[in-house]
């Protein structure tokens, strides 16, 4: 099974391919000034100031970029009160994890990461109990199926969680003194809600991405002595925004644009997890961009659940297409990308705004799920096969080529071998540039959970390997054809092997390539592909761009 190469992302456009085979030098943190302050010759060093305090923080993110910009944002909100970054959670004061519910994977691993962090008296007790015969006497969870919970939450079978760890010990160890502040963050917290203190009675806070703008003053009351704060209204049209955000990628900026998710896809739980669609004014997006641009980012990336279904709340009333060429024409900025588009709010505009934009990335994300429309409808898509296609066409007849990507689920309930044969002849016709595919996994509160005939893991297993197998096929002969081919490449990676560096061309293919330079990262350079892989081009420098 060709199970390696094709990313299984967690709601993330992650790269189109891996990059070097050999260990590939990730790029680390330079951050940002808080927005107002320029700067002179380069990026300035990391924001990390001890403050007052000395405090200091441990912050592990799971899921989609939206996760990840959101604990840039978390990060910055620590640094502007004193905390100071640290890399592990052993010398952090603060530990917190934000969380991806979208599949169960993702979500268990928040739980197996809070029983790490089960205080040692705790786990002696719990380690001395016997086993019972339910529970697998190597593993320190227990499997638990909960029972119906308050107004809005249901159960989630099958979830590990740590023992039942209620001791008196833990109210000094946790929150007191010298002891550790611990907060679960994002879509796990948001749908597990005050529960959670049960099974991990040493977390300290639970808040969801929804509250996040109070998270200064829910950690101003942890600060003063409180032991449990939370933050979980869904019920609000405010988003996410702070002075100061510490920025993990010194060129590409994430912004989003639009929080929530108005759709309401029968297996999937954004809509419960992050709440209703809400925008950013266009005014003060710009703002951002003006600003990143002035501190040396040279490409920005909007972002949204649904991004193209951006409504703009100020008077102005931009359509996305038209904020897209706005910040298209910002001074400094060389390339936009946006995820993730809703096929039913992508439009020609769209197309022609990329068109008349040469530094609007030619690359469009547009989830489909599947290629039958019997299953779209049970998923409650909005849009046919044959609608999502016209989408398709529209790209398609572009003047500038426009790499295509997408999002699928194989085994939803009651989807047939006929309608997911659809899904692979969905895989030929459109020709995708990328496809990152995932079995269907059961969330709670969705209406798909109570769906019949759901199909077994090992046939959903199969059918995500044939998937696989039929777009790397794809890949390879569309890659092939670039071979010869000139592109302009963002330098974002060097490797230990000598005169080796990494980037991103416009249409997000990763391109390793060969240059004697010294410093490339950051730089814009032409590079020649040489040969073609499925899911990374390999090239030479020809040039500067
Ligand atoms: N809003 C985007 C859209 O409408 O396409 C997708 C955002 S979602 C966070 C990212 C991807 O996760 C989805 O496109 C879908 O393929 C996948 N996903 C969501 N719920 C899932 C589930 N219950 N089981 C398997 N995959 C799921
Ligand atoms: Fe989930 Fe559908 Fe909203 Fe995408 S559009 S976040 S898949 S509910």
């Amino acid at each position: 099974m060709a199970s390696d190469w094709l990313p299984q992302r967690c709601g993330k456009v992650k790269d189109m391919g891996k990059g070097f085979d050999i260990g590939l030098e990730r790029l680390t943190a330079a951050g940002v000034p808080p927005l107002g302050e320029t700067q002179e010759g380069g990026l300035k060093p990391p924001l990390q100031d001890a403050g007052a305090t000395g405090a200091t923080f441990y912050l592990e993110t799971f899921g989609c970029q939206m996760n990840d910009h959101d604990s840039e944002k978390v990060a910055g909100v620590l640094l502007a009160r004193g905390y100071r970054q640290v890399d592990g959670p052993e010398a952090a004061k603060v530990i917190l994890y934000n969380t991806c519910s979208i599949r169960e994977k993702a979500a268990q691993k928040v739980f197996s990461r809070l029983g790490e962090l089960r205080p040692a008296e705790e786990k002696l007790t719990a380690d001395s109990q016997q086993p019972t015969a339910e529970e697998p006497p190597k593993h320190n969870f227990e499997r638990v199926v909960h029972g119906a919970r308050a107004a809005g939450k249901s159960a989630q079978p099958g979830m590990a969680v740590p023992r039942e760890a209620n001791h008196p010990s833990l109210r000094k160890i946790v929150n007191a003194g010298g002891g550790k502040i611990i907060g679960v963050l994002g879509c796990v917290a948001q749908q597990e809600g005050e529960e959670i203190f049960e099974r991990a009675p040493w977390v300290s806070l639970v808040c969801g991405s929804a509250s996040y703008r109070k998270l200064p003053q829910l950690l101003a009351e942890l600060e003063a002595g409180n032991r449990r704060v939370t933050g979980l209204d869904t019920d609000t049209d405010e988003t996410f925004e702070t002075e100061i955000t510490r920025r993990d990628n010194p060129w590409r900026a994430y912004l989003t644009i639009i929080e929530g998710c108005d759709k309401a896809c029968s297996y999937c739980v954004v809509p419960f997890t992050r709440g209703p669609e809400r925008s950013r004014a266009s005014a003060s997006i710009l703002e951002e961009v003006r600003r990143l641009a002035e501190v040396g980012y040279s490409e920005v990336q909007l972002l949204g659940q649904t991004v193209n279904s951006y409504a703009d709340p100020s008077a102005r009333k931009m359509r996305f297409s038209e904020l897209l060429a706005a910040v298209a024409e910002a001074r400094g900025i060389r390339r936009v990308r946006f995820t993730t588009s809703h096929p039913r709010d992508f439009g020609k505009d769209i197309v022609e705004a990329i068109e008349a934009h040469p530094t609007i990335c030619d690359h469009v994300h547009l989830p489909v799920q599947s290629g039958s429309t019997a299953v779209l409808r049970a998923m409650a898509r909005t849009y046919s096969r044959e609608e999502y296609l016209e989408k398709i066409a529209l790209m398609k007849a572009a003047r500038r080529p426009i790499s295509i990507t997408t999002d699928m689920i194989v085994g939803f309930p009651g989807e047939t071998e006929k309608d997911f044969e659809e899904t692979l002849s969905l895989l030929d016709e459109v020709q995708y540039d990328s496809v990152f595919a995932f079995k269907y996994s059961p969330r709670p509160n969705t209406p798909s959970l109570k769906m019949p005939d759901a199909i077994p893991e090992e046939e959903k297993g199969r059918r995500l390997a044939i998937l696989m197998d039929r777009q790397r096929e794809i890949q390879r002969v569309r890659n092939e054809k670039l071979v010869g081919e000139t592109f302009e490449v963002l330098v974002d990676g060097k490797s230990r092997r000598e005169n080796q560096w990494s980037g991103h061309t416009s249409s997000n293919r990763v391109m390793n390539f060969a240059s004697p330079e010294r410093e490339l990262l950051g730089d814009y350079v032409q590079v020649k592909v040489v040969s073609a892989m499925p899911n990374s081009l390999v090239g030479e420098m020809v040039g500067r761009a």
